[in-house]
């Protein structure tokens, strides 16, 4: 009874603590607006400020950060010194939703939170943009703590403002490399964390910085490669549970290198997402399987379904349906052959817009799927709005821990589709005891290496002929 009380009383202290650290915060950034205010009110004019300064925020401009850093570092030893760079989340967005004004107050806030907490013993700076640096020292344990309580204070205050941040740390190991380019570097351990929600802090290595340039390089060669036709469909067959007869296919890409070697989409796609490319590799791709399957029909094989991969950005495209529907019609592919596999993790950004796509293609008879269900935020909101005909069943639930409660989920996902008359395909069926679980616990379709590995369109023709004659 008496550890229960010291605990409340700790807790309350603790939250006083808090909410006196985010009062002065405020109270200071408060002053400063009304001083800059006076200013403005008394001559009339904005304050003249001096150019080696940011107007908004007070922090020093990028070249004067990159002067006083080398001459902090020209003056004593490098050892335990860090820039650290912090990049708000979708700021452009931000912007474009709330407006200038709250987006210049989150960065006022930012700045004034760099001041405040690190108090006055660092040198930061803001580029023209949302990007922040801070030359601090410490050693890289301490500076994560450091971070994370500056992280925790600021996202109290802000909170209004819905903002969320990542990082990016570069220890100085040669102080005499430009200032600029250990801030390039810092940038580059940011974005090694950017997509990871797990993940705040990023700290620079070699390797990330090669991995970087190969990124770079594969953004750039892009378009030719596209041009040349250098990037190859791969068709996975996917099999009836029961009949074990090919009853579909998934189309995935694969980019041939200058020296042959095939590039796999773990390696591109993310570059090609973050740099807005993606969605003219997802048509080529549609295009060149509507190809196949014409020439399919056209050796009166028999055909089935065969599910292309499309990024989320395509949905943000208010033409995306049409186009698939130009494209489809032109090598006279029936709408039902086709499936649009959109994975879970883009309906967690969206709900709304990406089911409403997702209906308007089940509209025009296209076959939706969800894809890798179960790796990330599932939510039971997707399966109740009827907006798909499949489920595909992410490959974590077959590979980790916990066989026995994966199953169980397995099992329980199986009775649900069923009810709603969901089809089912399970990925990444390495062995012959998976797919008799799946096929018991009613699972429609299987997908994996048991079956078959992805094979070339050829291949897969031949696959699709053999299983013809054969019955
Ligand atoms: P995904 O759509 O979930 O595709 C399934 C991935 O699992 C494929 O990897 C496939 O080769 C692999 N796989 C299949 N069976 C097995 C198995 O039994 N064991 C194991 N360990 N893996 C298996 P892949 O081809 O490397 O593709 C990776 C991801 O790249 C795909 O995941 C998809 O998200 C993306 N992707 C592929 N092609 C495209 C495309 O044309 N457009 C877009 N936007 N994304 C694509
Ligand atoms: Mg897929
Ligand atoms: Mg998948």
């Amino acid at each position: 009874m008496f550890g229960y009380q010291v605990v409340l009383l700790l807790l309350s202290l603790f939250t006083c603590a808090i909410t006196f650290v985010c009062i002065s915060f405020w109270r200071k950034l408060k002053r400063i607006e009304n001083k800059d205010q006076k200013k403005t009110e008394h001559t009339g004019k904005k304050p003249k400020l001096e150019s080696k300064i940011d107007p908004l925020t007070g922090l020093l401009c990028e070249q004067e950060f990159d002067e006083a850093v080398a001459a902090v570092l020209e003056l004593r030893e490098s050892k335990n010194l860090y820039i650290l760079h912090i990049d708000i989340d979708n700021f452009s967005f931000y912007r474009s939703v709330h407006g200038k004004e709250a987006a210049d107050t989150a960065l006022k806030y930012v700045a004034f939170g760099i001041q405040d907490f690190f108090d006055g013993r660092i040198l930061a700076c803001r580029n023209a943009s949302d990007h922040f640096y801070v030359f601090a020292e410490g050693e890289l344990s301490k500076a994560f703590e450091t971070i994370l309580q500056w992280y925790d204070v600021l996202m109290r205050l802000i909170a209004v403002h819905a903002i969320t941040m990542h990082f990016g740390i570069y220890t100085v190991k040669d102080p005499l490399i430009p200032v600029s380019e250990m801030r390039s570097y810092a940038k580059v351990a940011t974005r090694s964390v950017k997509e990871n929600y797990g993940n705040l802090i990023g700290v620079y290595n070699e390797d990330l910085f090669i991995q970087q340039q190969t990124r770079m390089e594969l953004a750039s060669n892009f378009e030719t490669s596209l041009k040349d036709r250098r990037f190859v469909v791969m068709y996975q067959p996917k099999y009836d549970a029961c009949s074990e007869r090919i009853a579909g296919a998934e189309a995935l890409v694969r980019w041939r290198q200058e020296d042959g070697s095939l590039t796999s989409p773990a390696d591109f796609i993310p570059v090609l997402e973050h740099t807005g490319l993606i969605p003219k590799l997802d048509f080529y791709v549609f295009e060149e399987v509507c190809k196949t399957m014409s020439n399919f029909f056209g050796k009166n094989i028999q055909v089935v379904p065969i599910s292309v991969n499309f990024s989320r950005i395509n949905l943000y495209n208010p033409g995306f349906c049409n186009k698939l529907k130009n494209i489809a019609g032109q090598y006279g592919i029936p709408h039902k052959s086709l499936e649009i596999e959109l994975t879970e993790s883009a309906f967690f950004e969206n709900e709304k817009i990406l089911t409403d796509i997702a209906k308007r293609l089940r509209k025009d008879d296209f076959r939706v799927s969800i894809d890798d269900f179960g790796r990330g935020y599932s939510s039971l909101n997707l399966i109740k709005e009827e907006s798909f005909d499949v489920i595909k069943i992410d490959q974590s639930f077959l590979q980790g821990e916990n066989e026995g409660t994966a199953k169980m989920i397995l099992k329980t996902i199986f009775t649900l589709t069923r009810e709603l008359r969901l089809e089912t395909v399970a990925e990444g069926v390495e062995n012959r005891t998976q797919l008799e679980f799946l096929r018991n616990s009613g699972c429609d379709l299987i997908q994996g290496f048991f079956f078959s590995k992805p094979v070339s369109n050829v291949e897969f023709e031949n696959m699709l002929t053999v299983q013809s004659m054969a019955s």
